[in-house]
């Protein structure tokens, strides 16, 4: 069997859709990009249950290898692996405030800066589309241009990452948002952060822990010529776009 620490790490993902408040029951479900494919939780196992054979390959003409059926909500994973090649994990799940918003069609808007962490100035509530569908998935594609995260209408979240850990603590993170906004609109409607004051916002995101440490190594470097350089710097302006999504959007 290929992977099995991935798929170990696949079930503690799922497992703590669990513990960190992201799905009470079963729903939601996870995947991980290999060669050639991915790999997804099955189709009607209890996460406590699973065993990293359980774990369902798919390749990218969505043919599976396995004991088990993949989550009934395949499609989406495979599509956002094909069009999307920095996604290398994907968490979707039906967390309380996320589906609440998504039941009212409503984006999560620039309330908070921390919005720009799924990749812009909003984060997009798709249209609804029954579940496992091709439209479901062409909806999810649309919402996602330039994210890394969306609501779904009546239905729940979506969130991909650079590896397991990242798309799970995205996902959470807009559940938070997800909360925060609705405390807010309790109180009130409340004033937004401007478009520029988010690309500020993306700005420092791209200048910020590990891309600043890069750009800082790369200043202490002899001076190269800028074509030899293998850092993109974020432009102003062309923020909503993630400087190594350029490909894919
Ligand atoms: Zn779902």
């Amino acid at each position: 069997m290929q992977h099995i620490d991935l798929r170990e790490k696949i079930i503690k993902t799922a497992l703590q859709l669990n513990s960190r408040g992201l799905s009470a029951g079963s729903s939601g479900n996870v995947s991980a990009r290999v060669n050639g494919g991915f790999l997804i939780t099955p189709s009607g196992v209890k996460y406590h249950k699973l065993r990293a054979e359980d774990i369902v390959f798919m390749d990218m003409d969505g043919k599976t290898q396995g004991d088990f059926l993949p989550s009934s909500e395949w499609r989406f994973h495979l599509d956002i692996y094909k069009s999307r090649r920095v996604a290398k994990a994907i968490v979707h799940a039906h967390p309380p405030y996320s589906t609440a918003l998504a039941c009212l069609d409503k984006d999560i808007p620039s309330f908070h800066y921390m919005v720009a962490m799924a990749g812009g100035k909003d984060i997009r509530c798709c249209k609804y589309e029954p579940f496992g569908t091709v439209e479901l998935s062409e909806a999810v594609l649309e919402a996602m241009v330039g994210r890394r995260a969306c609501l779904m209408s009546h239905h729940g979240l979506l969130a991909f990452g650079d590896n397991l850990e990242k798309a799970m603590s995205l996902a959470v993170e807009v559940e938070v948002l997800a909360q925060q906004y609705q405390l807010v609109l309790q109180m009130g409607e409340p004033k937004l952060l401007s478009e520029a004051e988010m690309e500020d916002v993306l700005h420092r995101f791209w200048t910020y822990g590990d891309n600043a440490q890069k750009i800082e190594d790369e200043k202490r470097r002899k001076p190269r010529k800028s074509w030899q350089s293998n850092i993109t710097y974020p432009k102003r302006g062309n923020f909503y776009k993630l400087p190594e999504e350029k490909d894919s959007l």
